[in-house]
């Protein structure tokens, strides 16, 4: 059962992902995600869609906060 702030994390998912999130809503996010497998499941997905995006030639998500993303959530880095 996805607690109610899930939700709300997923909408701010985005501003995250593209590096407009606050510093304090990051982490926020990390806080929520480190604990939160179903969280942590729509991103991992959500990653794989990301990383789809990078057969473009522009890169709308900056490697940082998905470096950070992937490292909080223990996930393998997607292959560059
Ligand atoms: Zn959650």
């Amino acid at each position: 059962m996805p607690k109610p702030d899930c939700r709300q994390l997923l909408a701010e998912l985005s501003s995250y992902l593209e590096g407009e999130a606050s510093p304090e809503l990051c982490r926020e996010i990390e806080r929520h995600l480190a604990g939160c497998p179903n969280c942590q499941a729509v991103v991992d997905t959500l990653g794989k869609t990301i990383s789809l995006y990078h057969t473009l030639p522009e890169e709308d998500v900056p490697d940082e906060a998905r470096r950070r993303l992937w490292r909080v959530l223990h996930l393998d880095l997607p292959p560059r």
